[in-house]
């Protein structure tokens, strides 16, 4: 077996074991296998054992390794994790199935723009900003109810709010937080928990984990 599959097999169970201690029956959140900087190579054996969800975070990366694998293998979800540029927008909307890094109204227009041009439906997360990190990407909590509104004028499908906790503080806070906002404006997916905390992240109903190192091993680049 390869080890992808073995690593992923393994973290499933951590999973399924952390939801049954918490009592939460019929609670299925999803595991993106998150590929950036791993080659084709790497993310075959995953496709083979079934897994569906990959992500990645740099559009240009995404448009070489995955148009390929997405003909033949067409069951596969893209999701887009990473800061999106709005002169990539058109790109991105080409590969990718969810882009989960909405993050300014000037952004929210331009993916407006080049869906309807394409009649293409993507499923879209709100990156909230929840650590007030001046260097970080996202919207202000305070800001969320209007940019929303803002988002359905636009005609998004904005399926649920994302957030990424600041680097080496306790992340259970801020995903206690999001999981506030989230039920706030009603949304339904979450996106929240990576390899150190994806366990965290379940005690607060994370429904899509973004798991990297954790099932490819440690990254190069
Ligand atoms: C790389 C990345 C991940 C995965 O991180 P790991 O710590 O390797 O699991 C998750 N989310 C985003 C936005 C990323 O860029």
């Amino acid at each position: 077996m390869h080890y992808t599959q073995k690593n992923l097999i393994e973290i499933k169970e951590k999973i399924k074991t952390k939801i049954d201690s918490l009592n939460l029956s019929g609670y299925e959140p999803k595991v993106i296998a998150v590929s950036k900087t791993f080659s084709e190579q790497d993310i075959l054996p995953l496709i083979e054992y079934g897994h569906v969800e990959f992500g990645e975070n740099k559009v240009q990366e995404a448009q070489l390794k995955w148009p390929a694998l997405k003909e033949k293998y067409n069951n596969l979800k893209l999701h887009m994790l990473g800061k999106l540029q709005t002169n990539k927008v058109k790109n991105a909307v080409e590969v990718f199935d969810y882009i989960h890094s909405l993050d300014s109204l000037k952004l929210a227009n331009k993916i407006s723009n080049e869906i309807q041009k394409k009649a293409k439906k993507i499923k879209i997360f709100i990156q909230i900003n929840l650590g007030d990190e001046g260097q970080k990407s996202g919207i202000n909590p305070s800001d969320l109810e209007a940019f929303y509104r803002q988002c359905i004028d636009l005609k998004l499908n904005i399926i649920g709010t994302m957030c990424i906790p600041p680097d080496n503080q306790d992340p259970k806070p801020f995903f206690k937080n999001l999981l506030v906002l989230n039920q706030k404006i009603n949304l339904s997916e979450i996106s929240m928990g990576m390899t150190n905390d994806y366990l965290d992240a379940l005690e607060y109903k994370s429904t899509f984990l973004r798991i990297g190192t954790g099932i490819f091993g440690k990254r190069i680049r």
